[in-house]
């Protein structure tokens, strides 16, 4: 007896061979895909199931992977505008020092999180100050996430020295190491506000606790610049020469990078989230990404936070990756919809080493799936899925979504949380937020 079937079902399994099974049917158990077969095949005709859910009318693919947020910033949305990055980093950092604490910071993870969530987003890369409530929001949501401590050379929020950033990162990554709904990750924040010295530091922390690395890099010309004059080496050089790149480490960014770089990149197996919409609103520039995928560079796909981007989207953001990669080429073939599907979900499980678990929807994997509405007059007639996931498809599509088989969104609502609640206690925050500023 299984936990759950779905039928009628339009699989885009988002596997390596980009298998679409069309009136497929899924049995779970125990948040496992156990088995996945074409409504005909005899196994399907036998399965029985304490539930089972037509999915007619939709396609059903795997929850998509977010491998760049700041959730917490959703509290900081349209505050800071038409800057540079550098210019704009610094007025954000003044409200978050004035707002953030850790319900703050909850609150803020909570909307961030519940919008990614009901876009389809099942698991998510945030980097913020206070990890623990960041942990809190996603597993009371029902969601994965892969988060840890950050570094920075100043003190930062809660006043935070050197040592507490080492002893939080090595506590959290210790904490949830092997667990299946938080993946570690240590964060210094960027090779411009992080010294060498420490950047090492957190690598090591995350290598004796089997974590992640992760750092925004080469995101800006300034940066470049910056790095260039300080250590005479770009930022990647920088941070190969230091040991900082491998196939644990997660690079957000890379907008500037040359051959060289991607090179190093490539060679250590070094994976690169592409923000694009977060780096073109802030005018940094738009990543090499054809030059990337040709060196064989694992790209993954993220919304940044909704300060820099604005919203957290990742249909947007698949739809703009390969847009812009066709346009920048003027190459139609460029960057096709296929593959900027596996950034958003297999290429986003290889990163956060779980492409056994995660990313596809294969026999034996974790049953993190979506559905997405293909009724409608915008996916009719549907001759190529995967394009229209790419092209076609947006958030609001999204109607359904399934953690570790259990449904977390029914029918465009959360089914874990009252965002009402969580909804008016960030709009009394709203005058303390704007307040926040008026000085600076
Ligand atoms: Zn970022």
């Amino acid at each position: 007896m299984y936990d759950l079937i779905v039928k009628d079902a339009l699989i885009v399994t988002c596997n390596e061979e980009h298998t679409i099974i069309k009136n497929a049917v899924m049995a779970i158990r125990e948040g496992i895909i156990e088995v996945l077969s074409p409504a005909e095949s005899n196994i399907a005709k036998t399965l029985k199931a304490k539930k089972t859910i037509s999915a007619e009318n939709r396609m059903v693919l795997p929850g998509l992977i977010n491998m760049h947020c700041h959730a917490g910033d959703s509290l900081f949305r349209g505050l800071v505008e038409n800057l540079p990055l550098e210019a704009w980093l610094n007025r954000v950092w003044i409200a978050e020092k004035a707002i953030l604490k850790p319900h703050t910071t909850y609150l803020g993870s909570v909307l961030g999180f519940a919008e990614n969530l009901l876009s389809g987003v099942t698991s998510v890369m945030d980097m913020f100050w206070y990890p623990h409530e960041a942990v809190r929001a996603a597993q009371m949501l029902g969601m994965r996430v892969s988060t840890g401590g950050i570094f920075f050379d100043f003190p930062g929020i809660g006043e935070r020295n050197h040592d507490r950033y080492i002893e939080e990162a090595r506590e959290f990554s210790h904490r949830y190491t092997g667990t299946q709904d938080v993946f570690p990750v240590v964060m210094p924040h960027g090779t411009y506000t992080v010294c060498p010295e420490h950047l090492k530091e957190a690598k090591t922390i995350a290598d004796a606790e089997n974590a992640l690395f992760c750092t925004h890099a080469a995101e800006t010309k300034a940066e470049q610049a910056d790095i260039q004059n300080r250590y005479g080496n770009t930022v990647i050089r920088h941070m190969d020469k230091h040991d900082l790149l491998g196939e644990r480490t997660v690079l957000a960014h890379c907008v500037h990078v040359d051959e060289g770089e991607i090179d190093l990149i490539t060679q250590s197996e070094t994976t690169v989230v592409h923000n694009p919409m977060s780096n073109l609103k802030l005018a940094s520039g738009i990543a090499p990404t054809i030059q990337m995928q040709k060196a064989g560079v694992r790209l993954t796909l993220g919304t940044d936070g909704a300060i820099s981007g604005n919203d957290l989207d990742m249909w947007l953001a698949m739809r703009l990756a390969s847009s812009l990669a066709k346009g920048v080429a003027m190459e139609p073939a460029a960057l096709p919809a296929k593959d900027v599907l596996h950034m958003a979900t297999l290429n986003g499980a290889q990163a956060l080493g779980q492409e056994k678990t995660l990313g596809s929807l294969e026999v034996g994997k974790q049953a993190d799936f979506i559905f997405v509405d293909v009724n409608t007059a915008h996916a009719v007639p549907l001759f190529d899925p995967i394009t229209h996931c790419v092209f076609g498809a947006g958030r609001s599509d999204v109607s359904d979504v399934f953690v570790a088989g259990a449904q977390v969104v029914k029918d465009h609502t959360l089914t874990r949380h009252d965002l009402s609640e969580t909804l008016s206690e960030v709009k009394s925050l709203m005058p303390f937020i704007k307040n926040s500023l008026s000085d600076a």
